[in-house]
Protein backbone atom coordinates (compact mmCIF):
# COMPACT_ATOMS: atom_id res chain seq x y z
CA UNK A 1 0.00 0.00 0.00
CA UNK A 2 1.52 3.48 -1.10
CA UNK A 3 0.83 5.94 1.59
CA UNK A 4 -0.30 9.30 1.47
CA UNK A 5 0.53 11.75 3.87
CA UNK A 6 -0.88 15.09 4.05
CA UNK A 7 -0.09 15.50 7.76
CA UNK A 8 2.49 18.07 6.44
CA UNK A 9 4.92 19.36 3.08
CA UNK A 10 7.75 18.61 5.34
CA UNK A 11 7.08 14.80 5.02
CA UNK A 12 8.62 15.33 1.08
CA UNK A 13 11.09 12.35 0.16
CA UNK A 14 14.41 13.76 -1.95
CA UNK A 15 13.73 13.10 -5.73
CA UNK A 16 16.20 10.68 -7.98
CA UNK A 17 17.57 14.11 -9.08
CA UNK A 18 18.05 15.89 -5.46
CA UNK A 19 19.99 13.10 -4.62
CA UNK A 20 22.20 12.92 -7.74
CA UNK A 21 23.09 16.66 -6.96
CA UNK A 22 23.70 15.43 -3.18
CA UNK A 23 25.92 12.85 -4.42
CA UNK A 24 27.87 14.92 -6.84
CA UNK A 25 27.70 18.22 -5.14
CA UNK A 26 31.29 20.48 -4.41
CA UNK A 27 32.27 20.41 -0.75
CA UNK A 28 34.41 22.54 1.75
CA UNK A 29 34.15 23.37 5.41
CA UNK A 30 31.24 25.69 6.07
CA UNK A 31 32.59 26.98 9.15
CA UNK A 32 36.00 28.41 7.28
CA UNK A 33 33.52 30.10 4.16
CA UNK A 34 34.91 27.19 2.38
CA UNK A 35 31.96 25.14 0.97
CA UNK A 36 31.32 26.01 -2.92
CA UNK A 37 28.05 24.82 -2.72
CA UNK A 38 26.71 26.32 0.09
CA UNK A 39 28.56 29.51 -0.57
CA UNK A 40 26.34 29.29 -4.41
CA UNK A 41 23.52 28.54 -2.52
CA UNK A 42 23.28 31.94 -0.50
CA UNK A 43 24.84 33.76 -3.02
CA UNK A 44 21.98 32.90 -5.45
CA UNK A 45 19.20 33.26 -2.90
CA UNK A 46 20.57 36.85 -1.60
CA UNK A 47 20.51 37.48 -5.29
CA UNK A 48 17.26 36.22 -6.42
CA UNK A 49 16.09 37.59 -3.51
CA UNK A 50 17.19 41.12 -3.77
CA UNK A 51 19.61 41.23 -0.46
CA UNK A 52 23.52 41.45 -0.01
CA UNK A 53 23.82 38.50 1.89
CA UNK A 54 22.41 35.10 3.34
CA UNK A 55 23.34 32.16 5.65
CA UNK A 56 22.35 28.69 5.09
CA UNK A 57 21.24 26.83 8.04
CA UNK A 58 19.51 23.63 9.52
CA UNK A 59 16.20 24.61 10.20
CA UNK A 60 13.38 27.60 9.82
CA UNK A 61 13.50 27.71 13.29
CA UNK A 62 16.58 28.44 13.40
CA UNK A 63 16.70 30.90 10.92
CA UNK A 64 14.25 32.79 12.17
CA UNK A 65 15.55 33.07 15.95
CA UNK A 66 18.84 34.50 14.36
CA UNK A 67 17.03 36.77 12.06
CA UNK A 68 15.21 38.13 15.30
CA UNK A 69 18.55 38.04 17.57
CA UNK A 70 20.59 40.39 14.74
CA UNK A 71 17.56 43.13 14.66
CA UNK A 72 16.92 43.01 18.65
CA UNK A 73 19.07 42.95 21.91
CA UNK A 74 17.82 41.92 24.97
CA UNK A 75 14.89 43.85 26.26
CA UNK A 76 13.96 44.63 22.64
CA UNK A 77 10.47 43.65 21.69
CA UNK A 78 8.71 42.01 18.37
CA UNK A 79 5.59 42.76 17.24
CA UNK A 80 3.94 39.21 15.78
CA UNK A 81 0.88 37.50 15.13
CA UNK A 82 -0.57 35.26 17.75
CA UNK A 83 -0.59 32.12 15.30
CA UNK A 84 2.94 33.19 13.76
CA UNK A 85 5.06 30.32 14.17
CA UNK A 86 7.68 32.94 15.03
CA UNK A 87 5.32 33.08 18.53
CA UNK A 88 4.04 30.23 18.67
CA UNK A 89 5.57 27.29 17.49
CA UNK A 90 9.49 27.80 18.08
CA UNK A 91 9.43 27.02 21.63
CA UNK A 92 9.99 30.67 22.61
CA UNK A 93 13.19 30.88 21.25
CA UNK A 94 13.54 34.55 20.98
CA UNK A 95 12.47 34.83 24.86
CA UNK A 96 14.83 32.37 25.71
CA UNK A 97 17.80 32.88 23.63
CA UNK A 98 17.19 36.31 22.65
CA UNK A 99 15.47 37.97 25.46
CA UNK A 100 13.63 39.14 22.89
CA UNK A 101 10.14 40.33 24.50
CA UNK A 102 7.18 39.06 21.80
CA UNK A 103 3.79 41.29 21.76
CA UNK A 104 1.60 39.13 19.93
CA UNK A 105 -1.60 40.19 18.33
CA UNK A 106 -4.83 39.08 16.98
CA UNK A 107 -4.48 38.28 13.25
CA UNK A 108 -7.08 39.56 10.56
CA UNK A 109 -8.87 36.79 8.55
CA UNK A 110 -6.33 37.30 5.75
CA UNK A 111 -3.20 36.51 7.72
CA UNK A 112 -2.18 39.93 8.07
CA UNK A 113 -1.65 42.00 11.08
CA UNK A 114 -3.91 45.17 11.29
CA UNK A 115 -1.44 48.29 10.98
CA UNK A 116 -3.64 50.84 13.60
CA UNK A 117 -3.24 47.69 15.80
CA UNK A 118 0.44 47.28 15.73
CA UNK A 119 0.74 51.24 16.19
CA UNK A 120 -0.95 51.02 19.56
CA UNK A 121 1.49 48.17 20.79
CA UNK A 122 4.03 50.17 20.03
CA UNK A 123 5.60 51.17 23.09
CA UNK A 124 6.69 55.05 24.03
CA UNK A 125 10.68 55.56 24.79
CA UNK A 126 10.04 55.19 28.20
CA UNK A 127 12.43 52.75 30.56
CA UNK A 128 8.93 50.82 31.76
CA UNK A 129 9.00 49.47 28.58
CA UNK A 130 10.78 47.03 26.50
CA UNK A 131 11.90 48.78 23.61
CA UNK A 132 9.80 47.73 20.17
CA UNK A 133 12.35 47.39 17.30
CA UNK A 134 10.45 44.98 15.09
CA UNK A 135 7.46 43.51 12.93
CA UNK A 136 7.57 39.75 12.19
CA UNK A 137 5.35 38.46 9.06
CA UNK A 138 4.58 35.17 7.66
CA UNK A 139 4.17 34.48 3.92
CA UNK A 140 2.37 32.36 3.67
CA UNK A 141 -0.01 32.26 6.86
CA UNK A 142 -2.06 29.00 7.69
CA UNK A 143 -1.97 28.47 3.33
CA UNK A 144 -3.15 32.62 2.88
CA UNK A 145 -0.93 34.62 0.56
CA UNK A 146 -0.43 38.39 2.11
CA UNK A 147 -1.83 40.70 -0.66
CA UNK A 148 1.28 42.91 -2.31
CA UNK A 149 -0.40 46.43 -0.96
CA UNK A 150 -0.21 45.02 1.98
CA UNK A 151 3.20 44.60 1.93
CA UNK A 152 4.12 47.78 0.75
CA UNK A 153 2.08 49.78 3.43
CA UNK A 154 3.43 47.65 5.97
CA UNK A 155 7.37 48.40 4.60
CA UNK A 156 6.12 52.35 4.81
CA UNK A 157 4.49 51.88 8.00
CA UNK A 158 7.44 50.39 9.68
CA UNK A 159 9.95 52.64 7.77
CA UNK A 160 8.03 55.71 9.58
CA UNK A 161 7.89 54.30 12.67
CA UNK A 162 11.65 53.02 12.97
CA UNK A 163 11.04 49.24 13.22
CA UNK A 164 12.60 46.54 11.11
CA UNK A 165 10.68 44.20 8.94
CA UNK A 166 11.57 40.37 9.28
CA UNK A 167 9.42 37.92 7.23
CA UNK A 168 8.96 34.58 7.76
CA UNK A 169 8.67 33.14 4.36
CA UNK A 170 9.32 29.27 5.23
CA UNK A 171 6.66 29.16 2.50
CA UNK A 172 7.76 32.15 0.56
CA UNK A 173 7.91 30.32 -2.98
CA UNK A 174 4.23 28.72 -2.48
CA UNK A 175 3.30 32.56 -2.21
CA UNK A 176 5.25 33.84 -5.40
CA UNK A 177 3.90 31.11 -7.28
CA UNK A 178 0.06 31.86 -6.29
CA UNK A 179 0.66 35.12 -6.88
CA UNK A 180 2.04 34.59 -10.43
CA UNK A 181 5.27 37.30 -9.61
CA UNK A 182 9.28 37.05 -8.70
CA UNK A 183 9.52 36.05 -4.78
CA UNK A 184 11.67 38.97 -4.56
CA UNK A 185 8.31 41.36 -5.43
CA UNK A 186 7.40 39.89 -1.97
CA UNK A 187 10.82 40.28 -0.70
CA UNK A 188 11.80 43.58 -1.36
CA UNK A 189 9.60 45.01 1.08
CA UNK A 190 11.46 43.41 4.03
CA UNK A 191 14.55 43.54 6.02
CA UNK A 192 15.01 40.42 6.32
CA UNK A 193 13.48 37.23 5.26
CA UNK A 194 13.71 33.30 6.01
CA UNK A 195 12.76 30.69 3.25
CA UNK A 196 12.51 27.10 3.96
CA UNK A 197 14.13 24.64 1.52
CA UNK A 198 12.13 21.55 3.64
CA UNK A 199 9.21 22.19 2.87
CA UNK A 200 7.04 22.15 -0.60
CA UNK A 201 10.51 22.83 -2.26
CA UNK A 202 11.60 18.89 -0.70
CA UNK A 203 14.92 19.48 0.06
CA UNK A 204 15.59 17.45 3.43
CA UNK A 205 16.81 19.75 5.45
CA UNK A 206 17.94 23.54 5.10
CA UNK A 207 16.50 27.15 5.55
CA UNK A 208 18.40 30.27 4.34
CA UNK A 209 18.06 33.52 6.04
CA UNK A 210 18.36 36.59 3.81
CA UNK A 211 19.62 40.31 4.87
CA UNK A 212 21.88 43.01 4.77
CA UNK A 213 25.63 42.48 4.59
CA UNK A 214 25.78 43.34 8.57
CA UNK A 215 22.78 41.76 9.73
CA UNK A 216 24.13 38.26 7.93
CA UNK A 217 27.34 38.96 9.92
CA UNK A 218 26.02 38.85 12.70
CA UNK A 219 23.72 36.03 12.36
CA UNK A 220 26.70 34.56 11.32
CA UNK A 221 28.28 34.61 14.91
CA UNK A 222 24.84 34.09 16.32
CA UNK A 223 24.61 30.66 14.02
CA UNK A 224 28.34 29.43 15.26
CA UNK A 225 26.77 30.32 18.99
CA UNK A 226 23.68 28.15 19.05
CA UNK A 227 25.42 25.25 17.49
CA UNK A 228 24.27 25.93 14.01
CA UNK A 229 27.30 26.20 12.16
CA UNK A 230 27.90 22.82 9.93
CA UNK A 231 30.80 21.72 7.71
CA UNK A 232 30.21 19.87 4.73
CA UNK A 233 27.32 20.95 4.20
CA UNK A 234 27.22 21.65 0.52
CA UNK A 235 25.82 17.78 0.58
CA UNK A 236 22.37 19.43 1.84
CA UNK A 237 22.98 22.69 0.02
CA UNK A 238 23.01 21.09 -2.98
CA UNK A 239 19.66 19.83 -2.64
CA UNK A 240 18.26 23.11 -2.13
CA UNK A 241 19.79 24.55 -4.90
CA UNK A 242 18.35 21.68 -6.92
CA UNK A 243 14.76 22.49 -5.55
CA UNK A 244 15.19 26.29 -6.69
CA UNK A 245 16.39 25.06 -10.13
CA UNK A 246 13.61 22.42 -10.42
CA UNK A 247 11.17 22.53 -7.57
CA UNK A 248 9.62 25.65 -7.86
CA UNK A 249 7.52 25.98 -10.70
CA UNK A 250 5.66 22.87 -9.99
CA UNK A 251 4.25 23.93 -6.74
CA UNK A 252 1.22 24.73 -8.79
CA UNK A 253 0.50 21.19 -9.09
CA UNK A 254 0.27 20.83 -5.37
CA UNK A 255 -2.10 24.50 -5.06
CA UNK A 256 -4.16 22.91 -8.10
CA UNK A 257 -4.25 19.89 -6.17
CA UNK A 258 -5.27 21.32 -2.72
CA UNK A 259 -7.92 23.21 -4.40
CA UNK A 260 -9.57 19.56 -5.97
CA UNK A 261 -9.24 17.79 -2.63
CA UNK A 262 -11.10 21.21 -1.27
CA UNK A 263 -13.63 20.69 -4.23
CA UNK A 264 -14.41 17.02 -3.78
CA UNK A 265 -14.78 17.71 -0.31
CA UNK A 266 -17.10 20.32 -0.46
CA UNK A 267 -19.02 18.24 -2.60
CA UNK A 268 -19.62 15.96 0.42
CA UNK A 269 -20.78 18.26 2.47
CA UNK A 270 -17.87 19.17 4.59
CA UNK A 271 -17.01 23.24 5.09
CA UNK A 272 -13.92 23.98 3.77
CA UNK A 273 -11.47 27.22 3.70
CA UNK A 274 -11.02 28.99 0.52
CA UNK A 275 -7.88 27.32 -0.53
CA UNK A 276 -5.04 30.04 -1.45
CA UNK A 277 -1.86 27.31 -1.93
CA UNK A 278 -1.11 23.99 -1.24
CA UNK A 279 -3.25 23.39 2.48
CA UNK A 280 -6.64 22.98 3.04
CA UNK A 281 -8.84 23.57 5.85
CA UNK A 282 -12.04 21.31 6.56
CA UNK A 283 -14.26 21.57 9.62
CA UNK A 284 -13.99 17.33 11.39
CA UNK A 285 -15.48 18.19 14.24
CA UNK A 286 -15.29 15.86 17.19
CA UNK A 287 -15.03 12.98 15.27
CA UNK A 288 -11.23 13.86 14.11
CA UNK A 289 -9.45 11.10 15.62
CA UNK A 290 -12.06 8.13 14.39
CA UNK A 291 -11.06 10.01 10.67
CA UNK A 292 -7.47 10.10 11.32
CA UNK A 293 -8.13 6.29 12.47
CA UNK A 294 -10.43 5.40 9.55
CA UNK A 295 -8.28 6.70 6.77
CA UNK A 296 -4.55 5.07 8.64
CA UNK A 297 -6.22 1.96 7.71
CA UNK A 298 -7.10 2.98 3.97
CA UNK A 299 -2.95 4.70 3.72
CA UNK A 300 -3.51 7.79 4.33
CA UNK A 301 -2.05 9.92 7.25
CA UNK A 302 -3.77 12.81 8.87
CA UNK A 303 -3.52 14.72 11.98
CA UNK A 304 -5.95 14.61 14.33
CA UNK A 305 -7.68 18.35 15.04
CA UNK A 306 -11.19 19.51 14.45
CA UNK A 307 -10.46 21.93 12.52
CA UNK A 308 -8.22 19.67 10.51
CA UNK A 309 -5.15 20.95 8.16
CA UNK A 310 -4.01 18.70 4.83
CA UNK A 311 -1.35 19.98 3.01
CA UNK A 312 -0.31 18.53 -0.87
CA UNK A 313 3.25 18.29 -1.87
CA UNK A 314 5.20 16.60 -4.60
CA UNK A 315 4.70 13.23 -3.04
CA UNK A 316 0.89 13.51 -3.49
CA UNK A 317 0.06 13.18 -6.95
CA UNK A 318 -3.45 13.65 -8.79
CA UNK A 319 -4.57 10.11 -8.30
CA UNK A 320 -4.24 10.40 -5.07
CA UNK A 321 -6.25 13.07 -4.21
CA UNK A 322 -9.09 10.97 -5.68
CA UNK A 323 -8.55 8.17 -2.74
CA UNK A 324 -8.69 10.71 -0.40
CA UNK A 325 -12.21 12.36 -1.31
CA UNK A 326 -12.71 8.77 -1.53
CA UNK A 327 -11.80 7.55 2.25
CA UNK A 328 -13.78 10.85 3.39
CA UNK A 329 -17.16 9.84 1.60
CA UNK A 330 -16.54 6.56 2.82
CA UNK A 331 -16.08 7.21 6.51
CA UNK A 332 -18.94 9.98 5.64
CA UNK A 333 -21.23 6.50 5.26
C1 LIG B 1 8.10 24.99 9.16
C2 LIG B 1 8.03 26.42 9.44
C3 LIG B 1 9.10 27.11 10.00
C4 LIG B 1 10.41 26.47 10.36
O1 LIG B 1 10.36 25.18 10.72
P1 LIG B 1 11.56 24.17 10.90
O2 LIG B 1 10.81 22.91 11.11
O3 LIG B 1 12.31 24.64 12.08
O4 LIG B 1 12.39 24.17 9.67
C5 LIG B 1 8.96 28.45 10.21
N1 LIG B 1 7.84 29.09 9.89
C6 LIG B 1 6.79 28.48 9.34
C7 LIG B 1 5.58 29.27 8.96
C8 LIG B 1 6.85 27.12 9.10
O5 LIG B 1 5.80 26.51 8.55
Amino acid sequence: MSIIDLRSDTVTQPTAGMREAMLAAELGDDVYGEDPTVNRLEQRLARELGFAAALFVPTGTMSNLLGLMAHCERGDEYIVGQQAHTYKYEGGGAAVLGSIQPQPLDMEADGSLDLARVEAAIKQDDFHFARTRLLALENTMQGKVLPLDYLAEARAFTRDKGLALHLDGARLFNASVRLGVEAREITRHFDSVSVCLSKGLGAPVGSVLCGSEALIGKARRLRKMVGGGMRQAGVLAAAGLYALDHQVERLVEDHANADCLAAGLRELGYSVEPVQTNMVYVQVGERASELKAFCAERGIHLSAAPRLRMVTHLNVGADAIGQVIEAFAAFRG
